[in-house]
């Protein structure tokens, strides 16, 4: 007897529970939505693995945290150095997409987690950046041809959100790149 005049007392309990809330929510028990309706998403392709890695680094990237580039600039991990000085560092990249792959970043990033983040005080070390540019094309043999390249965000295909220009020769390129 106790046990069904308990049971009697909850089912009374939820049922004025749900009454209340009902009455509360107008359009029924439904939680309210706290953001509005996505209006369309961005389709980018994702074919690979490597912009699969593109994505995610990409949504980490306005945090501004440490880059594998604070280790090559702290000497924490190897690299094979090409020119350095007070402000730049170029050395050669880890998985080369041509017989001559370098990569040339400000020691300090400042804030220039891509080329997007670029603000008139980052002018000076800008144009330091791509007169290294210059520089490393002449010690590496290759001034006569090279290409240079920042990729930028998801869709530019970043990885790493330290700014870095790609110096690239030895070979012939191809347009449009890819
Ligand atoms: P992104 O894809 O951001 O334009 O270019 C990042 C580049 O950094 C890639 O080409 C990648 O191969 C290179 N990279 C990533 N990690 C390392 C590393 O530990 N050492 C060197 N030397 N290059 C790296």
């Amino acid at each position: 007897m106790a046990a069904m005049a308990a049971a009697a007392t909850l089912m009374s309990a939820t049922s004025s529970i749900l009454r209340r809330s009902a009455l509360l929510r107008p359009h029924g028990l439904q939680v309210p939505r706290r953001f509005p309706r996505q209006r369309f998403v961005r389709h980018i392709a994702s074919s690979t693995n490597e912009e699969a890695a593109a994505k995610a680094a990409a949504a980490t990237a306005d945090i501004g945290g440490p880059t594998i580039f604070d280790k090559i600039i702290a000497k924490e991990i190897p690299s094979s150095v090409v020119y350095e000085d007070e402000k730049v560092l170029a050395f050669r990249d880890i998985n080369p997409q041509a017989p001559v792959h370098v990569i040339v970043i400000p020691k300090v990033r400042d804030g220039l987690t891509g080329l997007d983040k670029a603000e008139p005080r980052h002018a000076e070390i800008l144009g330091q950046l791509l007169y290294t540019v210059k520089v490393v094309a002449e010690k590496e043999g290759v001034a006569d041809g090279y290409r240079v390249v920042i990729n930028n965000g998801a869709e530019g295909c970043q990885s790493v959100y330290h700014l870095h220009l790609h110096v690239l020769g030895g070979r012939q390129m191809k347009w449009p790149p890819g």
